[in-house]
């Protein structure tokens, strides 16, 4: 709650300290969302519950039928639930689209809009050229059109009379303004490639954004209406349509976007990536779509405790993906419980082991509440080949011939005494070993007894070589990390997953929200391996686990 108690956020509310406060969240149907919406999402929401209030979802500018599609309105809903929020209402601009079209003749009836034909070079000519530095600004005859005949012309538009692009409903605003926001800016177009509207197939010329926006804030009686810096300028026409119109007045104001460094976000960037199959699809685990985040199993309560961390200015945030990684870290540290995972695994057989051993294992070294699970020490258990060397070495410390090594909660430490190898793979398939009770080894390894669970453990690094792959030379295709996914098809997993599966999503996670549960929320830390969840691909006979992020900062680019 920092966010709200101090700094822009609270500021925004002592200018207008009025309650009920109702927000909202305007995403467009026209992609999935990504890290920065979840900024906008706790801002808009938070904003509202902080203050006792609530928040209106506007599924909004749904005035682009060609961008947009179903699946992106289911999602946008399933997220916002998913970080923890719940609109108190989801209306669609297109709701609105009747009584839009009859402000608009208002507008015109008022002298505050005409029908214009002109293209767009000479709207840009009577914008005073490039940047509007190039000659003076000026107005096009249509301006001077009487009521009666942008009345009837605005109506033809309506019944389908003209062509694609042949008209549009100008707003009168005010062209001597410094501000180009105020410069005669469309309210109504004809669309050139015309795919029926989802929910109003009827509509043949639809609102703009600048028309839409203000007046939809103002249908809902939004108090507060919270966007990002670039409407900095919208604000002036947002207000003059409202005030010019005579309807409710909400106020908006700007914050700053957060970009993420590291990664790319943009949706035109995203669909290249998908559709070279460089990625899974939309939600693969390495992109920054919050589809993707929640697969991955970054839990919302790290996502919203992040954005609390970075907190709320004007000013636009740069954060490297690897900074966000680290807030995950911290979550799930003191969040998820802890397994044993060997991800290469060679057995070991300890052959002066008569029976097995049963062992009671906590389920986090500091806090009790996790409580325990058992776990059987076995005649035979798996290690990781990486925790085993042939040959010996004064500063290694692990599983070698001759040498102790611990084994993490197992009852005695354990001595390799021969192994075993595949002579045309070179990989050893089975080392001997025998305990070796009064060794103080100066190593722990993680190991699994028989009969685990055999899993598909999936570790990810960057998609991307550099800090800032969109500035590569040749783009950001030429930036992608080639070892961006490793997949360990026989991995294996103890047996306490079950009781760690039956419990999740485990406490603490959002606070005092719960998580909607999904195989994404049963999350483990494997020891000395990462943090590991679900993944959606696993079926009843294949568990498949994705590595949310790894113990400790890797530079593994
Ligand atoms: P994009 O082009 O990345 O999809 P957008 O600006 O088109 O973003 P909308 O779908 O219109 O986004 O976004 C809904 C809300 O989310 C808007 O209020 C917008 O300001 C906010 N938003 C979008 N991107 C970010 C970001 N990176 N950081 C913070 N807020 C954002
Ligand atoms: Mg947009
Ligand atoms: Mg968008």
């Amino acid at each position: 709650d920092a966010i709200f108690k101090q700094g822009f956020l609270a500021e925004v509310f002592e200018e207008r300290p009025v309650k009920p406060v109702v927000t909202r969240f305007p995403p467009e149907p026209n992609g999935y969302l990504h890290l920065g919406h979840a900024k906008a999402i706790a801002i808009d929401f938070g904003f509202a519950r902080f203050h006792g209030g609530e928040t209106v979802s506007h599924l909004f500018d749904d005035t682009n039928p060609d961008e947009e599609a179903e699946i992106y309105f289911t999602w946008i809903v399933k997220i916002i639930k998913w970080l923890g929020f719940t609109p108190s209402e989801i209306t669609y601009s297109s709701d609105n689209f009747q009584r839009l079209y009859e402000l608009a003749q208002d507008l015109i009836r008022k002298g505050g809009a005409y029908v214009c034909h002109c293209s767009e070079s000479e709207i840009k000519l009577q914008r005073g050229g490039k940047d509007g530095k190039e000659g003076p600004r000026f107005r096009c005859t249509h301006a001077d059109q009487d009521i009666r005949t942008n009345l009837d012309k605005f109506k033809d538009m309506h019944d389908g009379k003209y062509e694609p692009q042949t008209a549009f409903l100008r707003m009168k605003q005010d062209i001597e303004s410094g501000n180009p926001q105020m410069w005669d800016l469309a309210a109504y177009r004809i669309p050139k490639h015309q795919k029926p509207h989802l929910r109003a197939p009827e509509w043949k010329i639809f609102p703009t954004y600048d028309f839409t926006h203000c007046l939809c804030d103002s249908f809902e009686g939004i108090t507060h209406s919270l966007c990002t810096t670039e409407f900095i300028l919208s604000r002036e026409s947002y207000e003059w349509l409202n005030k010019t119109l005579g309807v409710y007045e909400p106020m908006q104001r700007e914050f700053g976007r957060l970009n993420l460094e590291g990664t790319i976000m943009s949706k035109r960037g995203l669909k290249q990536l998908v559709d070279k199959n460089i990625v899974r699809g939309w939600d693969d685990p390495r992109l920054y779509t919050l589809i993707a985040i929640k697969r991955r199993g970054i839990p919302p309560g790290a996502i919203l405790a992040f954005i609390n961390e970075l907190g709320v200015t004007t000013n636009r945030t740069f954060i490297q993906t690897v900074r966000f990684e680290q807030t995950v870290r911290r979550f799930l540290e003191r969040t998820v419980p802890r397994l044993m995972l060997i991800l290469d695994p060679v057995p070991v057989t300890i052959s002066d082991l008569a029976e097995p051993v049963n062992l009671e294992i906590p389920f986090s070294p500091k806090d009790s509440t996790f409580g325990s699970h058992s776990l059987e020490f076995t005649k035979t258990v798996y290690i990781d080949r990486s925790d085993f060397r042939e040959v010996d070495s004064k500063d290694y410390f692990r599983l070698t011939p001759g040498k102790a090594v611990g084994l993490l909660n197992a009852p005695f430490p354990i001595k390799a005494v021969s192994y075993a190898k595949d002579e045309t793979t070179g990989l050893v398939t089975g080392i001997q070993a025998v305990s070796d009770r009064d060794a103080k080894p100066k190593a722990y390894i993680s190991w699994v007894p028989e009969n685990s669970l055999k899993v598909e453990a999936r570790i990810y690094r960057s998609l991307f070589k550099s800090d800032d792959p969109s500035a590569a030379q040749g783009g950001f295709l030429n930036d992608i990390n080639p070892d961006s996914e490793t997949v360990y098809h026989n991995a294996l997993l103890e047996s306490g997953f079950n009781e760690v599966k039956h419990r999740a999503p485990w406490p603490a996670v959002l606070g005092d929200v719960e998580e909607v549960s999904g195989p994404e929320s049963i999350r483990f830390q494997a020891i000395r391996v990462g943090y590991f969840a679900v993944d959606t691909d696993s079926t009843d006979e294949k568990l498949v686990l994705n590595r949310i992020v790894s113990l400790k900062e890797d530079s593994g680019k």
